[in-house]
């Protein structure tokens, strides 16, 4: 996990120069400098970029309604939202359920296109980026992220079958898994059951996090898991978050208070608007809603499209 942050802008950059797609970000890693540009020249790049206040993502009066199913047009879900990203640590989206936080997360990754406001990467919008490098880019870890029958192996490198024995233990680690690795009967080689069983749900989630890693992502997107942690695993995903958020921005819609304690920024969203963003201190003091779901622990989203009633918990 050779500094990602440093690949993601030299990516950026090279886009920026016109050259040709680059397919992932890790490839970027063996690929000559050209015009003069040494390795140190593309070290600086993001200090530079960072002193411009470059996001690592940022969203501009971003507007998207969903096609309504009987061809009556759109559904409004998204009303102008606009917030940035910094290129490293951990940004927390909290609000009720049905407010649009896993549809910010589809719009970034191009599952549908916005309809309205602009979304950059890197300072780049995503519409002029090949998909397949906005995807290298954009790690998402979705909420129903599964792990599946076959090896812990084969579950951390399908969707990165060149990733060398370094790099997987690497994201082993990082995804706070070396434990519970070493202690399977054949380790890495070890079966698991039907959509993972044999590991915790704590440990899936981790597991698909790790596999996530192996991309070498500049931003990963967690959609957190709403279903009820143990306190080691919760206290567990706290510092994976931790770890990774060192390495590349990390957005993560959270349910759970140890997150958002933890994180830079916390966006708050409501009805498909940013209603307020700070750190969770600062939200208590100044926004009743926010003080309102961390009352309840955050714990206010369904998860489905067909979210319950959008109602603040009392
Ligand atoms: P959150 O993650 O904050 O709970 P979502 O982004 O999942 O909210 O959903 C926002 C709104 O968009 C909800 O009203 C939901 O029912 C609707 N929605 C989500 N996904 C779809 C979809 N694929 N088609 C139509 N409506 C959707
Ligand atoms: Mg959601």
């Amino acid at each position: 996990l050779v500094s990602p942050l440093v690949m993601f802008f030299m990516a950026v950059g090279q886009f920026v120069q016109g050259r040709a797609a680059i397919q992932k970000v890790d490839e970027l890693a063996d690929m000559p400098q050209e015009g003069g540009r040494t390795a140190d020249a593309g070290r600086a790049a993001p200090m530079a970029l960072a002193a411009h206040g470059r996001s690592a993502v940022e969203f501009r009066d971003v507007r998207f309604g969903y096609e309504r199913g009987d061809g009556g047009g759109r559904t409004q879900v998204l009303h102008g939202v606009s917030f940035g990203v910094p290129a490293r640590g951990l940004t927390a989206v909290v609000g009720p359920s049905g407010a649009g936080k896993t549809t910010l997360f589809q719009l970034i990754e191009r599952f549908y296109p916005a309809g309205g406001g602009t979304i950059l990467v890197g300072g780049r919008n995503i519409e002029t980026l090949p998909l397949d490098s906005l995807r290298g880019l954009v790690g998402y870890v979705q909420q129903d992220s599964a792990a599946m029958r076959g090896t812990v192996r084969e579950n951390l490198t399908y969707a990165s079958p060149d990733a060398g024995e370094d790099d997987i233990r690497q994201a082993v680690e990082m995804a706070g898994l070396s434990k519970v690795v070493a202690n399977l009967p054949q380790g890495l080689d070890t079966e698991l059951g039907d959509q993972g069983s044999g590991l915790s749900g704590g440990q899936r989630q981790r597991l698909c996090i790790a596999r996530t890693l192996l991309q070498k992502p500049a931003v990963m997107l967690l959609d957190e898991a709403t279903s009820h942690l143990d306190s080691d695993s919760e206290r567990d995903f706290r510092d994976v978050l931790q770890r990774v958020s060192r390495h590349c921005a990390v957005i993560a819609i959270a349910h759970r208070i140890s997150t958002v304690i933890d994180a830079e920024q916390i966006v708050v969203l409501e009805d498909g608007r940013v209603r307020a963003t700070g750190r969770h201190q600062d939200l208590m003091t100044r926004d009743p809603l926010y003080r309102r779901l961390a009352g309840s622990q955050l714990h206010a989203d369904s998860g489905g499209r067909a979210p319950a009633p959008a109602r603040a918990p009392a």
